[in-house]
């Protein structure tokens, strides 16, 4: 088995790849989601057809590419990946709509963020299997209208709000992921240990769950790092105290905050006095673009109750205050 590629990091995109459920029973959580996909795949199955366009939205590594994967699957269907940055041009889109074979998967990746001239063309396809190519330009410009076969797009965005309505309303199901909870996370945790032939104990699993962001790949790549401090430290069994160890090695707090996330808690209370600050002025104090603090960061601190968003600007919450050890400010309701 070849381990080594060009692109870097090899084994460690082996092992991501090795770790992905390959069905929907495999797939940890997300029940509701899980649940409805599993009936339009079943619908589309008896009816012979192609399934219904999906839309799934959510923070980062939460399982969008995941269920693309697992969609092709349980179509008996092929699957085709791209994503939004890579779609510059209408031009780009039609190479790839004009070779899709009959019910292929097509997983359009940070859907939100494709040029506009080839989100129309998007438009056309997805409703009418067709789309028009522009030959030549100016007044000599000619549509060439192109047939597609029935085909399945599977769209991810980190928020489906940053997609141009009549997109969304092209999709026949729309599917959020949630932050998973500690218990769902050391389910993931205990079956890539499974894979990976790696012995924890029950307090090992908690520890890692529980600074994992509620996102498994986090709890995926965290259980590696914890492996190779097992492996360099001679721990046979990995209990609570060395995943806490090796896990300080990395930044990742007890609560799961990673580096971007204390960032913007110490910029909101260190510059601005826990806010309101607007979202622009925050991204530019922790020199991060606008959207990942906004899709990255955020959804994450808000479901912690760490950061609040009001309409004058993002705020921190007594708990911020407490997390990075800060005396609150006097009057501060607990
Ligand atoms: P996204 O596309 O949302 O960024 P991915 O689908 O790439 O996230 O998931 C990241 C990793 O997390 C995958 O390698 C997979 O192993 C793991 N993962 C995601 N969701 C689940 C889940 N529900 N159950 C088990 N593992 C999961």
């Amino acid at each position: 088995r070849a381990l080594v590629s060009a692109d870097g990091e090899p084994e460690e995109r082996l092992i991501e790849a090795a770790l992905r459920p390959k069905n929907l029973d495999d797939f940890v959580g997300q029940k509701r989601v899980r649940r409805q996909l599993s009936l339009v795949l079943e619908a589309s199955r008896m009816r012979g057809r192609s399934a219904d366009h999906v839309l799934l939205s959510g923070p980062p590594g939460l399982g969008k590419t995941t269920l693309a994967m697992i969609i092709a699957a349980e179509m008996n269907a092929p699957l085709r990946i791209s994503s939004g940055p890579a779609i510059q041009h209408a031009g780009d889109l039609a190479a790839i709509l004009s070779s899709l074979t009959e019910g292929e998967v097509l997983f359009l990746d940070e859907i939100h963020r494709m040029s506009r001239p080839a989100e129309e063309m998007l438009y056309m396809a997805m409703e009418d299997f067709r789309v028009d190519i522009v030959v030549g330009k100016g007044a000599g410009a000619t549509a060439i209208p192109l047939e597609l076969p029935p085909f399945t797009l599977v769209g991810a965005t980190t928020r489906a709000g940053l997609l141009p309505g009549p997109l969304r309303d092209r999709f026949g199901f729309t599917g959020h992921l949630e932050f998973y909870s500690v218990d769902e996370l050391e389910l993931v945790l205990r079956r890539s240990a499974g894979l990976l032939d790696l012995k924890l104990s029950g307090a090992g699993f908690s520890e890692i769950a529980s600074r994992s962001r509620g996102t498994p790949r986090i709890a995926n790549r965290l259980l590696r790092r914890v492996r190779d401090w097992a492996l360099v430290h001679g721990v046979p069994q990995i209990d609570a105290r060395a995943a806490s160890a090796a896990l300080e090695m990395y930044e990742v707090d007890v609560r799961g905050l990673d580096r971007l996330d204390r960032a913007v808690l110490q910029a909101l209370i260190g510059k601005f006095n826990g806010g309101p600050v607007g979202l622009s002025t925050l991204a530019i104090a922790v020199g991060e673009e606008m959207e990942t603090v906004e899709t990255v960061a955020e959804p994450f601190l808000v479901r912690e109750g760490l950061l609040g968003r009001t309409p004058r600007g993002r705020i921190a919450m007594p708990a911020a205050w407490d997390h990075l050890g800060v005396p609150r400010p006097e009057g501060m309701p607990a």
